[in-house]
């Protein structure tokens, strides 16, 4: 954590566009999780693909864990708030991401993996999160990096606000992952009570708030625990400002839309119904991560 940052000036805030509250599903092998980001969404979330937030201290809700799956078209970003998840993929890649750590892969071509928690009890928390590939990029090679905590930048301000900034910059801080297509922003923000956070964004990226502890004002709209605000892009707006009145945490995620077609099929993430049958043809061949190219 850096020395107590300024904060940069925010002079037309964004307010809240919709609050969304996602759909209690469960996924993988059997594992309880908010889909937050639905697949209505992503044309208005764009980069944004899907976010998953998961959280149990019931072992029964997430043991089944994730086992091999295939992705191809995009990048997942796991936080793992609390608890150990193991992670292994076909490209021969391991893993143990546990508390406070970020997995980052970019599937491209494709991978297999597997996500198994790697505890028989207590508290699994976390989220996931899709980023789209510009149709350029989505048959790159599979790309993988674990971050543990003490390795995510992150700095403070005068009134206690701890911001982790797991990717993009934020106030003069750059975090752990930058990406020049999509520029996403990602921060973990631990507000203490009557405080206020603001970081400046681009108009023209699209934004999004998720409270995962209290509840925090944002242009003057309260968004309470466990709820989304999809942040409006109005032309002058320079960033994002919200205050606690209680102890709160929130994550801020945003970035710059690709504006290109979004076909998903599962697992799969494309721009047209021919490459999703192609990717289901690769994938039932034993094929999904060949390099075309060869
Ligand atoms: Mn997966």
């Amino acid at each position: 954590m850096n020395q107590p940052a300024k904060l940069e000036a925010v002079s037309h805030p964004r307010t809240i566009e919709r609050i969304v509250s996602g759909v209690l599903t469960s996924d993988g092998a059997g594992v309880k999780l908010t889909r937050v980001l639905t697949q209505d969404l992503q044309q208005r979330l764009d980069p944004f693909l899907l976010l998953d937030a998961f959280g149990s201290d019931d072992p029964d809700e997430y043991i089944a864990g994730f086992p091999d799956h295939p992705h191809r078209g995009f990048e997942t970003v796991t936080y793992m708030i609390a608890g150990r998840m193991r992670h292994r993929d076909s490209a021969g890649h391991e893993g143990l991401l546990q508390n406070g750590g970020v997995q980052w892969m970019t599937a491209g071509r494709g991978v297999i993996h597997s996500e198994m928690p790697e505890q028989e009890n207590g508290v699994m928390e976390g989220f996931q999160l899709w980023l789209n590939l510009p149709a350029r990029r989505k048959l790159t090679a599979p790309w993988y990096r674990d971050i543990p905590s003490d390795e995510i930048p992150g700095y403070s301000t005068a009134e206690g606000v701890a911001v982790r900034v797991i990717a993009g910059t934020s106030n003069g801080v750059a975090g752990a992952i930058q990406r020049e297509d999509t520029e996403p922003l990602y921060l973990d923000i631990d507000m203490p009570a009557d405080s206020l956070f603001s970081t400046a964004l681009p108009a023209t990226h699209n934004a999004f708030v998720y409270v995962y502890r209290g509840e925090v004002t944002i242009g003057g709209t309260k968004l309470a625990e466990k709820r989304m605000a999809i942040l409006a892009n109005s032309p002058q707006a320079d960033g994002v400002a919200m205050i606690s009145t209680g102890p709160a945490k929130a994550i801020l995620i945003s970035g710059k839309p690709l504006g290109e077609p979004i076909m998903q099929h599962g697992p799969f993430v494309m721009n047209s119904k021919e490459e999703i049958l192609q990717a289901i043809r690769d994938f039932r061949d034993g094929r999904l991560h060949d390099d075309p190219a060869r």
